[in-house]
């Protein structure tokens, strides 16, 4: 199928992507990658009357580790990212299963945090990392805690007029691991489960900071502070991976479908936050502080 038709404009600058998008409203929509806005209009799942083109504004296709984050730009692809010696723990985990090569190459994380899939990659990501989206808009730029950005199932906390500019993630100064393990029926497939793990460790090898996350067992991307409360303050051992693996089970709500019945993928919860929680701590206690 064909999209219906629509007006394009190719801004050349943020400010003239924002006065377009507030001119336009709801009725106008941003184009990054394309990857997820252009197989929905041929659908006609999405009906823009007019898209801005963000690919031509310089300047945002930055990603670089500075003031204790890694900033990635709204024009850095999942490509970028995979292919780069930056990111660590989760984020370098998650990078090489976003889709397939082709779509890697286009589609851009912030674009992928802005359209709040449920089965999207990132957001599961960023909710066990800790990350802020930057937004801009007619009256400013706003930093937005991702728990608090990811409104429910294909909805953001962004106004009409404003566009997302960056993710920061917060970089740990202290041993760190983390990972994304992610079970796909075929190469390149959204996930049938994935779980985001984040572990920091303090000088007594307790775990000082967790993050556990969810992708496709809930409307939205689910983090799970009930997995995370078991794990901070305790000296890491196998038993309280499956403690916390076990609450993070209880947490999801997967519903049964092509993909799998739901207690299939509540066992899947339970193995994949248990093993990312051994691996992540391993990967922290390798580090010694050096990521
Ligand atoms: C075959 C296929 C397989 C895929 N598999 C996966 C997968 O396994 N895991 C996964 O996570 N994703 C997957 N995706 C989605 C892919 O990762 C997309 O690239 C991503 O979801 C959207 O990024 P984009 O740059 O392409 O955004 P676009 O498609 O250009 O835009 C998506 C939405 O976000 C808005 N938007 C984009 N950028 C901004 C911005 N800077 N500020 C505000 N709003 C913005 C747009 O207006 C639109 O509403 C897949 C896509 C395809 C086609």
């Amino acid at each position: 199928m064909f999209p219906s038709a629509f007006d394009y404009i190719a801004a050349a600058s943020i400010d003239e992507a924002i006065a377009a998008k507030a001119e336009g409203g709801d009725e106008t929509r941003f184009l990054a990658g394309g990857q997820s806005l252009l197989p929905m209009m041929k659908i006609r799942l999405a009906a823009p009357a007019q898209l801005v083109d963000i690919n031509r504004i310089a300047g945002l296709d930055g990603l670089e580790r500075s003031n204790g984050h890694l900033r990635i730009g709204a024009l850095v692809r999942h490509a970028d990212l995979a292919a780069s010696d930056l990111p660590s723990g989760a984020v370098a985990s998650a990078a090489p299963w976003i889709a397939d090569p082709l779509v890697r190459n286009l589609g851009t994380v912030c674009g992928s945090v802005a359209h709040c899939d449920p089965e999207g990659d990132w957001n599961s990501v960023l909710l066990a990392v800790g990350a802020d989206v930057v937004a801009r808009g007619p009256s400013g730029t706003r930093t937005i805690p991702i728990e608090s950005f990811i409104d429910g199932m294909f909805t953001n906390a962004l106004a009409d007029d404003e566009l997302v500019t960056e993710v920061q993630i917060r970089v740990p100064d202290g041993p760190s691991g983390g990972t994304y393990l992610k079970l796909e029926r075929k190469v390149g497939d959204y996930a049938s489960v994935a779980a985001a793990t984040h572990i920091e460790l303090g000088t007594d090898g307790s775990i000082s900071r967790a993050g556990v996350a969810l992708t496709s067992v809930y409307p939205q991307n689910l983090k799970v502070p009930t997995a995370e409360a078991v794990l901070v303050g305790e000296q890491p051992t196998d038993e309280l991976y499956a403690e916390a693996a076990e609450a993070a089970a209880a947490a999801a709500e997967p519903r049964s479908d092509v993909r799998g019945t739901a207690d299939w993928k509540r066992q899947v919860v339970r193995t994949y936050v248990r093993r990312g929680l051994a691996q992540a701590v391993d990967q922290a206690t390798r580090s010694n502080g050096s990521r």
